[in-house]
């Protein structure tokens, strides 16, 4: 008689996110027993109606077509194309980056049926892996770590309206609206997310958003914004020594897998829980391979941060104007900035000199050696008075908040499980 087939054991993952889904598609594809477990009652629920963006500039690869060759299904969830983004210079120019291919793929985060979360959960599903909501299980226990950030460098705050606006993206680089970071306006059939993220930790918060709201009402008059929801949430960056350990996976966030200088980390996200898949399928070595492919990017981004860390508005316009002018030399807006996200010699050298300076270990990390980018302090130009206008928007808000306005944020800390931060915006 032959022997039986060998029997395999069942493979735990801790988190519904992207990484984590990702990864249940590919094992359960290959036939391995899958339970995906996550402490919300759904995919995407950390992130209610916020829009993200899949950038199309940093790598050569297409991200879908990368989607594709995984085995994954580009068409399971709404993305909408955006060619054109509006650059906003600190100074309030608005000139245009553009490109004839995709510089934006703009995706919705949360747990309504078009957004990516609930897209990788239906392959999920399709593919046979079970999911497990408001599951709380032990490290331990599980194969693959995928259960988002721990602890806080960089929180993002948004407002979601109704508009009767065409669809449009702006990206602003303002320093003071956006502390070491950027703001951006989405609009997509007729609902807009005005949204700032802050690299310094600042008292009061919210002022921030509601400036940053007002410079955006004040600049882009056709807004007719009706605000019914504010999302936002924390990044965490870090560095580890070990991503895979004690037979454990980290991938996604909770390996520190994302663009330290602007935030970007669904593609990491996706990415890394494919590699870990693969490498229990026998597909290659996950170390490995997130050295190889994914670690050249975040170091960089290292460096870019660094680099983001020690300028304000002044180079910020240096930037801005640097990025118009290449553009108008070689007819493309994407290589310029495609160029700052590219690993060099110069980036990688700078990322040695600097890393030891820039993050701090954090002893709760299983001995995994990870080392995080703290949420820096705030500057003394980040004391301002709200202006008028930004008050006005605050007071909107607090009306419409009494009125039931939803504010999805504030309960990161309950939610996201023990060790976390709490991200709450402060008035
Ligand atoms: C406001 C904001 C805007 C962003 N914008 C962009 C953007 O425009 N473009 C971009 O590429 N990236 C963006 N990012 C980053 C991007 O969201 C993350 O990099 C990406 O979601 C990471 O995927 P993940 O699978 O690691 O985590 P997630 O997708 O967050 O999934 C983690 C899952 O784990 C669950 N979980 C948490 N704790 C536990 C636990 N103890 N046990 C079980 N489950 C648990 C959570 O509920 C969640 O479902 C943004 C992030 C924020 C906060």
């Amino acid at each position: 008689m032959a022997d039986a087939a060998p029997i395999s054991k069942p493979i735990h993952i801790m988190g519904a996110g992207l990484s984590g889904l990702a990864a249940a598609i590919v094992l359960a594809k290959a036939g391995k027993e899958v339970h995906v477990h996550d402490v919300r009652a759904d995919s995407g629920a950390r992130f209610d109606g916020d829009f993200q963006a899949l950038e199309n500039w940093s790598m050569d690869d297409d991200f879908v077509d990368q989607l594709t060759a995984w085995g994954l299904d580009a068409t399971a969830f709404k993305a909408t194309t955006f060619d054109t983004v509006d650059l906003i210079h600190p100074d309030d120019t608005i000139t245009q980056a553009r490109t004839e291919g995709v510089a934006y793929r703009i995706v919705e985060r949360g747990t309504s049926d078009h957004t990516i979360d609930q897209g990788f959960k239906r392959m999920a599903l399709e593919a046979g892996a079970q999911l497990h909501y408001k599951s709380r299980v032990k490290e331990e226990d599980c194969t693959i770590i995928a259960c988002g950030p721990k602890g806080t460098s960089a929180v993002a705050y948004g407002e979601i309206f109704r508009t009767d606006h065409p669809n449009h993206i702006a990206f602003q680089l303002n320093d003071r609206l956006a502390p070491g970071s950027y703001s951006y306006l989405i609009i997509i059939d007729g609902v807009g997310l005005i949204c700032t993220c802050l690299w310094r930790k600042q008292r009061k918060s919210e002022r921030f958003l509601n400036e940053t709201i007002a410079w955006y009402e004040a600049h882009y008059p056709n807004l007719n914004r009706q605000p019914f929801k504010r999302v936002g949430g924390k990044g965490d960056f870090t560095i580890n020594r070990n991503y895979k350990q004690d037979g454990r996976y980290y991938v996604g966030e909770s390996g520190g897998l994302q663009d330290f200088m602007w935030g970007f980390g669904m593609r990491m996200a996706v990415w890394s829980g494919v590699l870990a898949a693969r490498d229990i399928l026998g597909e290659g070595d996950y170390e490995v391979e997130v050295r190889k492919q994914l670690m050249p990017y975040v170091r960089t981004s290292v460096a870019n941060r660094w680099l983001m860390n020690r300028v304000g508005d002044r180079t910020f316009k240096r930037m801005c104007k640097a990025w118009m002018k290449d553009q108008k030399k070689r007819g493309d807006g994407l290589i310029w900035i495609g160029k700052l996200f590219r690993p060099t010699l110069f980036k990688r050298l700078l990322y040695r000199v600097v890393s030891p300076f820039m993050l701090e270990n954090d002893p709760k990390a299983h001995g995994r050696g990870v080392r995080r980018m703290p949420f820096r302090a705030a500057l003394k130009r980040d004391v301002w008075e709200p202006s008028e206008a930004a008050q006005a928007v605050g007071q909107q808000w607090d009306a419409i908040r009494r009125g039931g306005g939803h504010v999805s944020f504030t309960n990161d800390k309950e939610s996201d499980g023990a060790g976390q931060e709490n991200t709450a915006i402060s008035s």
